[in-house]
């Protein structure tokens, strides 16, 4: 079987990250969460004290970032010139600030070429906003995996609760909207399905359905070509 690139592109709290590790693991694939590197640009703004609306500085921390992963088991460990900031990059207020720095078209120009070259040789699954529209466009599978916000929001209350962090659903949920008009409305790469990709809702499927059904795509789509 060829060893494809699948892309999931999709909101805040559709359930991107634990179908994608699920579904990576499942098909034996790497796995690039492209939302942690925008995370991981806007902690090192706000330690460096660079402002998140200040697009040129942000794009020379995007060049210069020295970003790797380790996943194991259930754990996608993200690291930063060595260290594990896959908690530092998770709080609402970088959640907020990796919306914000992506939204700088140097900043995204920055980071194509680090996340094609990550995501080089397929055998991966993609996770992102814009990486089956711009990033890997000739992907052999793409989906956009959505959820109504509500749900979202509970889910994102329940992953944060699970890390320790203890935060307001309404405020959680006011949060989501804010962060999908901002990357949805943006001139650059915004948030939108591929023309071909598969759009699947996850409200009412567990992460075992849901995973399931992507994996069957991919496996047809790896014997076809
Ligand atoms: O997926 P995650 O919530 O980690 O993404 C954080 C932010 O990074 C998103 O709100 C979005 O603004 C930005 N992002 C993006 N393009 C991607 C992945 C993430 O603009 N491919």
């Amino acid at each position: 079987m060829k060893q494809v690139v699948v892309t999931i592109d999709g909101p805040a709290g559709a359930g991107k990250s634990s179908v994608a590790k699920n579904l990576a693991r499942r098909l034996g694939y790497r796995l690039l969460d492209t939302g942690a590197i925008y995370r991981a640009v806007a902690l090192v703004a706000k330690r460096a004290g660079t402002p998140w609306t200040d697009g040129a500085a942000c794009a020379r921390i995007a060049r210069e970032l020295d970003i790797s992963y380790d996943f194991v088991g259930d754990k996608n460990h993200v690291f930063v010139a060595g260290e594990d900031v896959s908690v530092a990059i998770r709080t609402p207020e970088v959640s907020q600030g990796a919306s914000q720095v992506s939204a700088h078209a140097e900043v995204r120009a920055a980071l194509l070429e680090l996340q094609r070259r990550l995501g080089a040789g397929g055998g991966v699954v993609v996770e992102g906003r814009d990486t089956g529209t711009v990033v890997f466009p000739s992907a052999e599978a793409k989906f956009f995996l959505t959820a109504n916000d509500e749900e979202r929001a509970r889910r994102r209350v329940a992953e944060l609760a699970a890390s320790g962090n203890q935060v307001d659903f309404e405020l959680t949920l006011r949060e989501i909207r804010e962060r999908d008009e901002r990357d949805s409305t943006r001139d650059v790469a915004p948030m939108v399905p591929a023309a071909d990709a598969v759009i699947v809702d996850s409200s009412t499927q567990t992460l075992d359905q849901v995973t399931e059904s992507l994996a069957a795509l991919v496996e047809e789509r790896s014997q076809a070509r």
